[in-house]
This record gives structure tokens, C-alpha cells and sequence, in this order.
């Protein structure tokens, strides 16, 4: 997708969030390097939708104590890769994830959400 897409959906209601600028191992990086990866890659965004990005989700869901606060000080939520239910995640920094695959269907979610 380019920039003019991404608006686009994102101005239809859809929800943009940021996940780093280069897909790396969060945990690996100095402080700098993850300022960049996770506060510029927000504002990045921000410049091209014209809002504000409140979502991150860690690459690979790697992260800890000091990615999660630095998270935290940017950003109002964040996903990992855990598998599970988000509805049942009461800690919004480390929410978990329903992994779309091309066997994914309605009645799966269903069953999911006990609907
Ligand atoms: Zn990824």
C-alpha cells in the first residue's frame, strides 16, 4: 500500500497502527535505536494520516520492561503475538491476538466469542 491508500482507509475508519520501522528484535537495540524504531515510526504515520497513531505491536512480540515503557509513554495500547483473546486482556500493553490465517472463518470467531 502506498501513503495515499493507507489515508484513505485509515480516513474511512479503520484503524492505523504503528509496527516499527524496520521490523527488528526490539529487545537487541540500544535506547536510541528503539526511540527510532518506536516513536518515529509513530510520528511517520501521523505525518501521512493526519492523526494521531495509538496502537503498536511488537515485532515478533519481542519486548520487555524498558520496550513496554517506552510503549506506554507513546502509545494507549499495544498487541503482541500471544494467542488468545484480546477481550479478555486486561494489561493494554500486552494484549493478545486472534491469528488470521486463510482457514479463518466466521464460524471460528463464533466459537471464539461464543456467539
Ligand atoms: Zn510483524
Amino acid at each position: 500500500m502506498n501513503w495515499e491508500q493507507i489515508k484513505e482507509i485509515s480516513d474511512f475508519g479503520y484503524e492505523i497502527g504503528s509496527h516499527s520501522r524496520s521490523h527488528p528484535y526490539l529487545t537487541k537495540l540500544s535506547l536510541s535505536t528503539q526511540k527510532k524504531e518506536i516513536i518515529d515510526s509513530k510520528h511517520t504515520i501521523e505525518s501521512h494520516i493526519e492523526k494521531n497513531i495509538i496502537s503498536f505491536a511488537y515485532p515478533f512480540g519481542n519486548r520487555n520492561s524498558q520496550v513496554i515503557n517506552m510503549v506506554k509513554d507513546n502509545y494507549l495500547f499495544a498487541r503482541t503475538t500471544t494467542d488468545g483473546d484480546h477481550f479478555h486482556s486486561y494489561d493494554l500493553y500486552n494484549i493478545s491476538t486472534i491469528h488470521m490465517t486463510p482457514k479463518f472463518s466466521l464460524d471460528i470467531l463464533d466459537e471464539i466469542y461464543g456467539r
